[in-house]
């Protein structure tokens, strides 16, 4: 099992974990570099030997495969309307799990939630089968700071499948393993709620991204076990390729508005497939914002949506955002709203340490005491 290193955050991880291995056993024997340096990654080509992992392709295939046929079923009417709606509804569930939880919450601690909001966010999460919180917010922390080099786990440098898809089917780069090892996860540690997860994953991502999704249409609407069956996984690879857009398209085609420095872009497309996450130039600049995007609406940005909700019921509270003048300012020395830029070139990031979101050490001090932060009073 300790060779099955490849999967990481965006990812499905159930059966080849390697949180246990790098947490119980340290680092890898063939990790030579000096994981001190923040430059010790280089910006475009990968200096390790790819390697495959075919059992995960193997596995790749077949869920995509499945996928087809369910689209393929979908399109001829062989579900009942129900489960269609319920699948999206679910898809929905699933979504917020990784957009509001995984993400905005637990990676960039942009709000805060209490108790029930994070069970409903962990149980969510657990639904989207993407590698339990803690390994998740690890990954992801480490994408924001060493943004597509070689210690990003999907590193866009290396290309649109690599990014998407292809970072699942290969071993990680040295350079993640030696990063991830190092990155802050002290807080998301402290919080009990990502505990439980950790211990129970395995059955927690069976029940919630198996069988409930399965059960409930076959036994409360009527519908076919198999057919129910097939939608699950439909479902299940469809959010998987919404989720890897961002690491993917949003790393490729956009406006660079905010930072024309860096490869995340403005992705309109990303962010509706999203739930919001594809106003991605902004999001590695300002990643503590809780909205993840300056403009758009909720229609562009239903994981705001779902936080404001929270928000004004009481449930989250502690919301960062950036203010216009720091946007502004940020536009003026970086910014580039009149060009649209492909991706291709490989612009240095030369505006000091990238963070991984609030609460990370090498956040700007002046940028913390401008930092807009709202609680909303009960409705
Ligand atoms: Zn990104
Ligand atoms: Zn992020």
């Amino acid at each position: 099992m300790q060779e099955d290193n490849s999967q990481v955050g965006m990812a499905p991880n159930l059966l080849f974990s390697n949180m246990s291995y790098e947490m119980l056993q340290g680092p890898k024997k063939n990790v030579e570099k000096d994981i001190t340096d923040p430059q010790c990654t280089n910006k475009n080509k990968s200096e390790a030997k790819l390697q495959i992992v075919w059992k995960n392709v193997l596995i790749f295939i077949i869920l995509h495969s499945i996928s087809v046929y369910s689209i393929f079923m979908l399109l001829t009417f062989q579900f009942k309307f129900s489960t269609v709606i319920f699948t999206y509804l679910n898809l929905m569930f699933a979504g917020f799990g990784i957009t509001a939880g995984a993400h905005r919450l637990w990676a960039h601690r942009s709000y805060t939630a209490n108790l029930p909001l994070r069970i409903f966010l962990m149980i969510a999460q657990s639904a989207a089968l993407q590698n339990d919180i803690h390994e998740w917010v690890r990954d992801h922390r480490v994408h924001h700071k060493f943004t597509d080099t070689n210690a990003d786990p999907h590193n866009a440098s290396r290309g649109f499948f690599f990014s998407h898809i292809g970072w699942l089917m290969t071993k990680k780069h040295p350079d993640v393993l030696n990063k991830g090892k190092n990155i802050d996860m002290s807080d998301v540690l402290a919080d009990p709620v990502v505990k439980f997860q950790m211990r129970f994953y395995v059955p927690l991502v069976i029940v919630c991204n198996f069988i409930v999704p399965t059960f409930i249409p076959w036994y409360f609407l009527g519908e076919d076990g198999y057919n129910s069956f097939i939608l699950c996984i439909g479902r299940y690879v469809i959010s998987l390729n919404g989720t890897w857009l961002v690491n993917s398209a949003a790393h490729i085609w956009g406006m660079k508005p905010y930072d024309k420095n860096i490869k995340p872009t403005e992705n309109k497309f990303v962010a509706i497939v999203a739930f919001g996450e594809g106003w991605h130039n902004y999001h590695h600049i300002f990643p503590w914002d809780y909205k993840a995007a300056e403009l758009g609406n909720y229609r562009l940005n239903f994981t705001t949506c779902f936080l404001d909700f929270m928000a004004r019921i009481g449930w989250a509270t502690d919301l960062k955002t950036a203010s216009e003048e720091i946007i502004n300012k940020r536009i003026q020395r970086t910014g580039d709203s009149h060009k649209r830029v492909n991706g291709i070139e490989d612009h240095h990031h030369d505006e000091g340490e990238a963070i991984w979101g609030w609460g990370d050490k090498d956040m700007n001090k002046d940028e913390v005491l401008a930092v807009t932060r709202m609680t909303r009073q009960k409705a």
